[in-house]
């Protein structure tokens, strides 16, 4: 299969330059060749093949007024046409109802908050023995090699973020020797609000502390930013404080998400996840919560490392309410309000705790082989919360390490 490799890299003054040089001549390209389909579009001529697109590149160049383009490398203008048919394709694709509804391709600004251009194989760019990545007409830029990759890359993004930082994104093809040996434990995940997932065994797992912190700091520069006046240098500074501040909530979180994905799917031979229509629920006051859980993200992550290491994930169809029915005994004694955290099943006797026993309930629809002993609690020991019902319960201060879940 094939992943995706981040890395953060550290352009000098001259090479900034030549980005921002490529970068505007990919966004100029992508955008060009948009108009040409749609005044096609609007005189009724027939969809402009992206064959006629590349010969027009290639004259475009002769223009005087477009002669720059010849400054930077071919290959990443030849990938914005293809990124253009990209998007494209897509939109055609969510008419005929095969994707989510999306609009047409749209033009490029210079004040998009990523840019960012392609290097293909044959682009001529390399890791240098010196451990810098080697760029047509841009240089040799220094590369922070946080992790190793484990092939040789085929194609490097080079991404410019909104907090002004520069990434190099590698797609490499992982090998079949990754797969890890069998193991017995199979486990489901009900994904939650109180804490960011209890499994099916009966541990509760909760955000990071540095997560909490970094949103903290978002706060923070988000007052600042609201009290400095519109268009001025102050202002300026402060969005771009913001900006780094949101980058770094994502990166605690993507680390957070990587942390717990890889940890669950070394443990675990398979996991299963409730299919949360993630899309309806973000339309409900519970946006924020949800959006800032990233749940998908992380589904998305124990999914492609399920596939990559050999273990097996399953997704389960939005079922009866994990909470009405026992895992135990299996009797559905109806609904229950937010706030009741525990129950003894009235036909069992068993005292259940609600997030274990959804957990538990998510892992027997996957059809997993999990016991509903963990569900099972001593009675007395969760207290009623007053305080959960309806809201957001506060975070609990038990870590992810102290629940016994070492994040590697
Ligand atoms: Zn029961």
């Amino acid at each position: 299969m094939q992943l995706r490799y981040r890395f953060r890299l550290y352009p000098n003054g001259p090479q900034r330059a030549a980005l921002a040089r490529a970068f505007g001549c990919a966004r100029v390209v992508f955008n060009d060749a948009l108009r040409v389909r749609e005044d096609a579009r609007a005189a009724g001529l027939p969809f402009v093949s992206p064959a006629e697109l590349s010969k027009k590149l290639t004259g475009a160049k002769k223009i005087p007024e477009r002669a720059w383009l010849a400054e930077v490398s071919s290959v990443i203008l030849q990938q914005s046409l293809r990124d253009l048919d990209t998007a494209y394709r897509n939109f055609f694709d969510s008419l005929k109802g095969r994707r989510p509804k999306m609009g047409p391709p749209r033009l490029k600004s210079k004040r998009d908050t990523r840019q960012a251009i392609r290097f293909t194989a044959n682009a001529g760019w390399k890791i240098t023995n010196g451990g810098k990545l080697r760029l047509p007409k841009v240089g040799d830029v220094t590369v922070k090699w946080s992790r190793t990759l484990p092939s040789a890359p085929f194609t490097v993004t080079v991404i410019k973020d909104s907090a002004d930082r520069y990434f190099a994104s590698f797609v490499v093809e992982t090998s079949p020797e990754e797969v890890l040996p069998p193991t017995t434990p199979e486990v489901g995940i009900d994904l939650g609000l109180g804490h960011y997932a209890v499994l099916s065994d009966g541990r509760k797992i909760n955000s990071p502390r540095f997560l909490r912190r970094a949103k903290k700091q978002l706060k923070k520069a988000h007052r600042a930013l609201s009290r400095k006046e519109k268009g001025s240098a102050n202002r300026n500074k402060a969005r771009i404080k913001l900006a780094r501040a949101h980058a770094r909530v994502a990166d605690a979180r993507r680390e957070f998400h990587h942390q717990l994905s890889t940890t669950l799917i070394r443990e675990n031979q398979a996991i299963a996840v409730e299919n949360l229509a993630v899309k309806g629920l973000a339309r409900t006051r519970l946006a924020k919560s949800v959006h800032d859980a990233g749940w998908s993200r992380f589904t998305a992550m124990l999914e492609y490392k399920a596939t990559r290491y050999g273990r097996t994930f399953v997704r389960v169809g939005r079922f009866e309410p994990t909470s009405q029915v026992c895992s135990a005994c299996g009797v559905k004694d109806g609904p229950k309000p937010l706030h009741v955290r525990a129950w003894a099943c009235g036909a069992c006797g068993t005292f259940l705790d609600r997030d274990i026993n959804a957990a538990v309930n998510i892992a027997k629809a996957a059809g997993l082989a999990v016991t509903a002993r963990g569900a099972q609690i001593r009675p007395g020991l969760v207290p009623a919360q007053r305080d959960e019902a309806g809201t957001h319960p506060k975070p609990h201060p038990t870590t992810a390490r102290q629940a016994g879940i070492v994040l590697l």
